[in-house]
């Protein structure tokens, strides 16, 4: 809970393992050794790290929002093999878990559109692509999808192909409202700029009842980015502006004694952070998750 406003998960894929060089360019191992106790075995192993892809679903005022839909089904993504024409996953019966239908989403906010954010965006039905959440306001920001249709237009199979299979059906059926920064999407909930990941990068702002969070997307991967702020990943468009955007929101997070919520961190909800003389670190570092 962040003040009324009540969080839950959905696991699209437990556990997505990289090279931790393949992730961040500029890492080097040998960073994170003072930090090993509370980084493994959860976050990483080794020099592999983890990640979750999760939705995250916010109920709040009588609304559903289902805050970026993870990489889907069926999905044609050949230079990715994990994310390739998946099929048979857990997520809607996760998503039922919650007691929550497709019709019952109100909302479906996509921080960006990378392939693995807009996923189950659609679904496959005799042949095409519907949308999965049938009375849902699809809210997408007005740069990003400017950005997107711009590189799609000097190659469809841009970002994996997925604005093709997960972002236009949803825009031929009249289902998506473009949002611009500080536009409030309930009271306490306000859409806040995070560009450098993707160019027009948005997450929202929480406020609710004297309790903050901040719904961030991709502005940070992982928790090594607590320890080492200045690693952008592989896959930002701008790795300066990244952690520029990066650096702001974590020390107003810790300062704020907000919830940060991003959508790879494995086994988490959201984490509260304190800032430390070279960084940040989680408040409560025995509050990890589990191995598994
Ligand atoms: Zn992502």
């Amino acid at each position: 809970m962040i003040g009324d406003a009540r969080l839950d998960r959905v696991v699209d894929m437990e556990r997505f393992v990289l090279p931790l060089a393949t992730l961040f360019p500029a890492a080097e191992a040998a960073a994170l050794e003072a930090d090993r106790h509370w980084l493994e075995p959860a976050f990483m192993r080794g020099d592999e790290i983890a990640l979750s892809m999760h939705s995250v679903v916010l109920r709040v005022d009588g609304k559903v929002i289902l805050v970026d839909t993870c990489v889907g089904e069926h999905k044609p993504r050949p230079r990715q093999v994990p994310w390739n024409d998946r099929s048979h996953t857990s997520y809607l019966a996760r998503l039922a878990t919650l007691g929550l239908a497709p019709e019952d989403v109100d909302i479906v906010f996509c921080t960006h559109l990378h392939a693995d954010h807009v996923g189950w965006n659609t679904r496959l039905v005799d042949g095409r692509w519907v949308p999965t959440f049938p009375r849902a306001r699809y809210l997408l920001g007005r740069g990003e999808l400017a950005y997107w249709q711009s590189q799609v237009r000097c190659d469809p199979a841009a970002n994996h192909g997925s604005y093709t299979d997960s972002v236009l059906p949803v825009i031929e059926a009249g289902q998506v409202d473009l949002v611009d920064a500080d536009h409030e999407l309930l009271r306490g909930l306000t859409v806040r700029p995070l560009p450098g990941h993707s160019p027009g990068q948005v997450g929202i702002t929480l406020d609710r009842r004297g309790s903050h969070g901040l719904l961030c997307g991709d502005a940070i991967h992982h928790p090594v980015q607590l320890v080492r702020p200045d690693w952008s990943s592989r896959f930002c468009s701008d790795g300066s502006q990244a952690h520029a955007t990066r650096r702001l929101l974590l020390e107003e997070v810790a300062e704020r004694g907000a919830w940060l919520v991003p959508a790879h961190f494995m086994g988490l909800t959201g984490m509260r952070i304190r800032r430390t003389r070279d960084g940040f670190r989680p408040r409560d570092e025995a509050a990890r998750p589990g191995g598994a």
